[in-house]
Order: C-alpha cells, then sequence, then structure tokens
C-alpha cells in the first residue's frame, strides 16, 4: 500500500518566493565551492546526495490531500485542498483515467484550506466518473456547493459533471471503502473535525488533520491513543511546538510535535509524519522543526521510565510504551509505501 501527499501546508497555500529561491541557489553554490563538478552527472549526484532536502527542494505549498492507493477503477483521497488540483491533472496521465472512475473523498471538515482545491478538479467535471464524499457534518452537502455559489467562484457545483454524492457517518461507525476499513472519530477543533483510520492487507494508515490535543491528554487514558493504536503510519496534524500549543496558539485547534510524539509512544505506532506545515514556516525553519522532534524522541528513549498511576484522578495510563521507528515531516510529493 502506498500513500501520497499532494499538499500538506495547513491554513492557506504557501508557494515559494523569488527570494526564497535565490537563497537556495546560493547556498547550493556555496557548497559547491572546490568541488570537482563538470558533467551533468556529477552536478546532479551533487544535488542529490550533497545538498540537504531544504536546500535542493521544498516541503511544498499546497493545502492538505492525500491519497491512499486506490483500485484500478476507485481512488481514496482524503481532504480537497489545493493539492487535489495537482493529483487531478496527474491523474489525466494515468492507465485508468480512460475509462470510468470512481473518487473517494474523506473530508475532515470544511476549513477553506481542506476544500479549495475541489472546483479546481479536473476528473469531477468527467460525466463517465463518480465523486462520493465522505464526511461527519450534517451539512456535508451544502459546505461543498455553497462555496461554488457566486460570488465566490464562476462555475457552480452543478457544472461539475460527474455523478457526485455524499456519504453521512457518525463518529464511531466503521466502513467498508474500495476495500479498506474505515474507522472514524470525532476531533477538537472550531466547529468540530474528523478523523479516519484506514485498514487493508494487515496494514493501517491515520489521517489526523485540525486537532487539537490538550495538556491533560498527555497523563489521562485517552480515547483517541486507542484509535491511533499499533498504526502503521500516522498522519499528525502539528504546526506548532509544544510550548505554542499550550500558550499562544491554545484553543486554535491544532497540536504540537511533541504531542505527536508522547502519542505515537504510547499507541505504539510504527511511523509518524508530522502534517498541517505552518504557512509562515521556511523550508529551513520546517527542516529545524523536524531536527527538535527528532531530538525529543532520542531524549525521552534515554530518559524513559514504565508509566505509573497518575495521582489526580487515580488513573492507570498506559504502561507500555515503545516508540516510533521512524518520524517524518510530510512534504508535497512524498509517498510512503507500507
Ligand atoms: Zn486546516
Ligand atoms: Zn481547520
Amino acid at each position: 500500500m502506498y500513500v501520497r501527499f499532494w499538499g500538506t501546508r495547513g491554513s492557506i497555500p504557501a508557494p515559494l518566493d523569488a527570494e526564497a529561491v535565490r537563497e537556495k541557489i546560493v547556498h547550493a553554490l556555496m557548497e559547491a565551492r572546490g568541488k570537482h563538478l563538470r558533467s551533468e552527472a556529477q552536478i546532479k549526484e551533487f544535488v542529490n546526495e550533497k545538498l540537504t532536502f531544504h536546500q535542493s527542494g521544498t516541503y511544498g505549498g499546497n493545502t492538505p490531500c492525500v491519497e491512499l492507493e486506490g483500485n484500478a477503477n476507485e481512488s481514496v483521497l482524503c481532504d480537497g485542498g489545493s493539492g487535489m488540483r495537482e493529483f487531478g491533472s496527474k491523474f489525466f496521465g494515468r492507465p485508468e483515467a480512460k475509462q470510468a472512475h470512481v473518487f473517494h473523498v474523506f473530508m475532515s471538515h470544511f476549513h477553506y484550506d481542506h476544500l479549495q482545491g475541489i472546483p479546481f478538479f479536473g476528473p469531477g467535471y468527467v460525466p463517465m466518473n463518480k465523486i462520493v464524499f465522505h464526511g461527519c457534518h450534517d451539512d456535508l452537502e451544502n459546505a461543498l456547493r455553497n462555496q461554488m455559489q457566486s460570488p465566490y467562484f464562476p462555475v457552480t457545483f452543478d457544472e461539475m459533471k460527474a455523478d457526485i454524492s455524499f456519504e453521512i457517518h457518525k463518529p464511531g461507525d466503521i466502513l467498508e471503502v474500495a476495500g479498506y476499513k474505515v474507522l472514524t472519530v470525532e476531533q477538537d477543533h472550531p466547529g468540530r473535525s474528523y478523523g479516519y483510520r484506514f485498514e487493508r492487507d494487515g496494514k493501517s494508515v491515520v489521517y489526523s488533520t485540525d486537532a487539537e490535543h490538550r495538556a491533560h491528554h498527555h497523563r489521562k487514558k485517552y480515547p483517541f491513543i486507542d484509535f491511533i493504536r499499533n498504526a502503521d503510519l500516522l498522519i499528525f496534524d502539528a504546526p506548532y511546538s509544544f510550548n505554542q500549543a499550550g500558550g499562544a496558539k491554545e484553543d486554535w485547534g491544532h497540536s504540537s510535535n511533541i504531542t505527536g510524539v508522547d502519542f505515537a509512544s504510547r499507541a505504539q505506532v510504527k511511523h509518524i509524519t508530522i502534517f498541517h506545515h505552518d504557512p509562515a514556516a521556511s523550508d529551513k525553519q520546517l527542516a529545524g522543526f523536524l531536527r527538535e522532534t527528532k531530538n525529543f524522541l532520542h531524549r525521552r528513549k534515554n530518559t524513559s521510565m514504565p508509566r505509573k498511576k497518575d495521582k489526580d484522578d487515580k488513573e492507570v495510563v498506559e504502561l507500555d510504551e515503545s516508540f516510533p521507528e521512524e518520524i517524518s515531516l510530510s512534504y508535497d510529493g512524498l509517498i510512503i509505501e507500507l
């Protein structure tokens, strides 16, 4: 099974500007000084092997859209942020685009960054295709229709000629979609959001974005830990540091990298990937954020002690803690094979 990230930025698209690109070029040329770089092959090898990811690439600026491997005639997407436009364009180049195709789109919620790619989703305008929007908000259909009303957009929802339907689920529901068993959970976010757990062929992926986990959830038994337990991949909303999440940005509806590592450890998650990046963060800052997250895990491993009863409420918290084998920072274009 593969998971492909088409958009990983939170809140609003954040493209690179000219100054940021120039800075990368200057960095690369500085690093190249004194190296024997004559042929194109030598230069490519230098770029691929000697430059760091943030020097030679970018985490990207599209808002959330994640693809889970589907079938010959079915695709599975999480959210319809601006990355969905990119997915739709590339889909036309795939062999399966020649036949009728069903797109299952699981909506976390309706903040702009999670639906602004839908009006630009090319396959949605092809009559033989079908789109099934899945969500747990009662106003799923209206929320998606209304963003394409005049004066906000020149094309109406009805002009998307694919067969479009809406399936409203309840948190706690277990679904069968495109060969996946899908579980749903309600999350703490302004207007509520929903997370999804996908299981197929013995592998599991949790898509959990725009979810605030409070400080006391680190101590108490917390149902979300059961929702993510033993996941092979946890896609975790963490635009903030621990201090930001519990301080100036408390109640903004998002979580921290430290919370992600803590929960992944408690739930025996194998790989956690940080998601929904701060649109104000540069590639260099995001690389630093990943480094800090890994350092936290390293320190945690070296000081790990079995957890005991919580003194305040006498609840027993999980005693067996393991650590994620991998921490990554998702980026537009990243493919994770499970
Ligand atoms: Zn968001
Ligand atoms: Zn949101």
